[in-house]
């Protein structure tokens, strides 16, 4: 909420309770503290600076007067505002936050000898943790401790496997498997995401050029998993079509997923590059759709080839009136974009049914092949495609 002050305004005393700071817009306010009746002037800030978040981190009374040194005006947030993007912070940010705060509370203090007192950032171990995982992940990637598995997508139109997604494992030396959703954000948030993808990317291509050659099919496709992170990357579209070329594919061979959520928070960039990644023939499938609320309106704007409806509405839709009539909502979704629909997180055969029944014709979960090695991968291949040699 915007508030304006005139010269001389106070915005709040020392002393006073609080439950907001202020974010300048325009203009200068003056801190300052009363000593013995004299006016201690701590700080001058201006516009771009917060004012009043220690005491509202901190849950303290004000420490210091604010006063606007011009026309001012200034943004309202809430504690609560403050609260909720604090809980979601990045340890490491939470501890240079907490650090800073004490550090700041210490130089204040008249107690010198509580400056002194080693202070502990609350989430210590969360921060541990965090920290030991991502120094695991670059070594993880030296020391080849990932590998990719490939999960059929079955064609029931056709009864036979149309193509694969790509999903990578990690087996850590101590933690042993690691779920991949786990420490994809965590490569997402720390940067080194783009060589987990690299390394999904080269070895998923590898694997469709061997899957097509050893089993004579040269219609199957793979998908491959993508953060909005990758799509930012300026070498992305480069080392993609460079790994195409290596592997003697063609773009539309390949699909990229990218979930609804990463799409609807997703910057011009990330559009940009998607439309160029259309132009050039790659397909681009929407995952998890149903989960993230994406602007419908805004959907028919992307380039999109395919829909990958989530398994929380795909499996069990035989017994859930509402699942199905989600899954009967996004399938037509779909066929008025024009788009393909793979159902995700099939279980059993009933589920298929209610789903096929309902005109959806890719499917892909444990009731047809379960994520698996390369080799097992191909074993399965091979044996769907050639069901008298077995
Ligand atoms: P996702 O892209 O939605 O992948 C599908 C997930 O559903 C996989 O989990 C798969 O093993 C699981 N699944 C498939 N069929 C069934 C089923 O019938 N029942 C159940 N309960 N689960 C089924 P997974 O392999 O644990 O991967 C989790 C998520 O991690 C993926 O979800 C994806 O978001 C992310 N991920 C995995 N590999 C990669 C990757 O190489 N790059 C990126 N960026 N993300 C990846
Ligand atoms: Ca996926
Ligand atoms: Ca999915």
């Amino acid at each position: 909420m915007l508030e304006r002050l005139t010269v001389g305004d106070f915005l709040y005393r020392e002393g006073d309770t609080n439950d907001c700071a202020y974010v300048i817009a325009e203009g200068n306010v003056i801190l300052f503290r009363d000593e013995d009746g004299t006016r201690r002037i701590i700080e001058r800030r201006g516009s771009g600076s917060i004012v009043g978040e220690v005491s509202v981190l901190r849950g303290l009374p004000r420490a210091v007067s604010v006063q606007a040194e011009t026309n001012c005006i200034v943004f309202r947030i809430s504690a609560e505002q403050i609260a909720a993007r604090f809980a979601d912070l990045d340890p490491l940010m939470t501890a240079c936050i907490e650090t800073t705060i004490g550090f700041i509370e210490s130089m204040n203090s008249s107690d010198k000898a509580s400056a002194i007192e080693p202070k502990q950032p609350t989430n210590l171990e969360v921060l541990i943790d965090r920290l030991q995982l991502e120094a695991d992940l670059e070594e993880g990637l030296k020391r080849n401790e990932f590998h990719m598995n490939y999960q059929p997508i079955y064609d029931l139109a056709r009864e036979r496997i149309a193509g694969f997604e790509a999903l990578m494992r990690w087996m850590h030396p101590a933690l042993g498997f690691v779920r991949p959703d786990h420490f994809i954000a965590v490569a997402e948030e720390m940067g080194s995401i783009s060589k987990l993808t690299n390394f999904a990317v080269s070895n998923a291509c590898a694997a469709l050029a061997d899957f097509r050659r050893k089993s004579g099919s040269d219609g199957l496709f793979m998908s491959i998993n993508m953060t909005a992170r990758d799509l930012m990357r300026e070498d992305f579209i480069g080392f993609l079509c460079n790994q195409i070329d290596l592997n003697a594919l063609e773009p539309c061979d390949v699909k990229l997923e990218i979930t609804e959520s990463a799409l609807v928070s997703s910057t011009s960039i990330v559009e940009f590059n998607l439309n160029q990644l259309s132009r050039l023939g790659f397909g681009i499938s929407v995952d998890d759709f149903g989960t993230g609320y994406s602007n419908l309106g805004h959907l028919h704007l992307l380039p999109l080839t395919a829909l990958k409806v989530d398994r929380v509405f795909a499996n069990g839709a035989h017994k859930s009136k509402i699942n199905l009539s989600i899954v009967r909502m996004l399938i037509s979704l779909a066929k008025e974009l024009g788009v393909d629909v793979i159902a995700e997180g099939l279980e059993n055969r009933n589920d298929v049914d209610a789903l096929k029944n309902l005109g959806c014709r890719y499917f892909q979960g444990y009731h047809f092949y379960k994520p698996m090695p390369f080799e097992e991968t191909l074993a399965n291949l091979l044996a769907a495609e050639n069901p008298a040699a077995e």
